[in-house]
């Protein structure tokens, strides 16, 4: 089934409120997704927190991270993180960069970040670590050029979540319902694994059950039962992000505001 370019808008800005209500993301981070009908392109917020963010906030952008069009307000610096994973894995279709205070510690000390509960696995069967060290020595941290962008990229190779030193993490999804889940089960995991090696030492899943576990937990009424449960959390706070507004209704058409404000009930 593919969506509507409104239906997209609508879901990636409650992705990004749902991550960060999830307590992953904070005032910083971002979530993109590959454009529906162009796969050479992407949507992301302009330059604002996750839980605020609004349809209207969504900007196109060229996979070299280019705005199609001139934004009116600030993009986020580290746009170029999204565009060098869509270019360098055509299977990737959304894309989750992140500061989870659970994931940090890993990010700091360099410790494995491993499956550690029937969950975990869908962070992949690995978590490579970059250092922009490595490449580009003493930065401000910041990914920002396109270089370190595909040095980045490069470092995520086949798999779905990479450690960023002494920064966060960036997480990689075929759907943006994948991702999501991804993202809040790999902080999750992060949580649990800390939790674990505070108390004793940690016996992580080992590899044939991780390569069993992840593809059961990816299937679709999993993802689906999560979705519906993140949603319904934020919707108890009042935190759903508000109806599309498509081009149409903002040239005065009722008929599309009117159906913005069904899709939205309908949630
Ligand atoms: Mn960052």
């Amino acid at each position: 089934m593919t969506m509507s370019l409104d239906d997209v808008r609508y879901e990636l800005a409650l992705a990004n409120r749902i991550i960060a209500h999830e307590g992953v993301l904070d005032g910083f981070g971002h979530v993109s997704v590959r454009h529906p009908d162009d796969p050479g392109r992407y949507l992301l917020a302009r330059s604002r927190s996750p839980e605020l963010i609004e349809p209207g906030d969504l900007l196109e952008f060229t996979l070299d991270s280019e705005p199609v069009t001139p934004p009116k307000g600030e993009m986020y610096g580290e746009r170029v993180i999204h565009g060098c994973i869509y270019q360098a894995r055509p299977d990737v279709n959304a894309v989750c960069h992140h500061h989870s205070h659970a994931v940090l510690p890993f990010c700091v000390t360099g410790i494995a970040l491993e499956p550690v509960f029937h969950m975990g696995p869908v962070m992949g069967q690995v978590v490579p670590m970059w250092d922009s060290r490595d490449e580009f020595g003493d930065t401000d941290l910041m990914v920002v050029k396109p270089e370190e962008g595909r040095s980045l990229a490069r470092a995520l190779g086949p798999n779905w979540m990479v450690l960023m030193a002494r920064h966060g993490a960036t997480v990689a999804g075929r759907t943006l319902h994948e991702l999501v889940f991804r993202t809040v089960y790999s902080h999750a995991n992060a949580e649990i694994q800390l939790r674990s090696m505070a108390i004793g030492k940690i016996g992580a899943l080992n590899a044939a059950e991780r390569q069993r576990a992840e593809p059961r937990q990816l299937q679709p009424r999993p993802m689906a039962r999560a979705w519906e449960y993140w949603t319904m959390r934020l919707q108890k706070t009042g935190g759903l992000p508000p109806a599309v507004k498509s081009r149409a209704s903002a040239n005065g058409s009722k008929k599309r505001i009117s159906e913005g404000r069904a899709r939205r009930s309908r949630r």
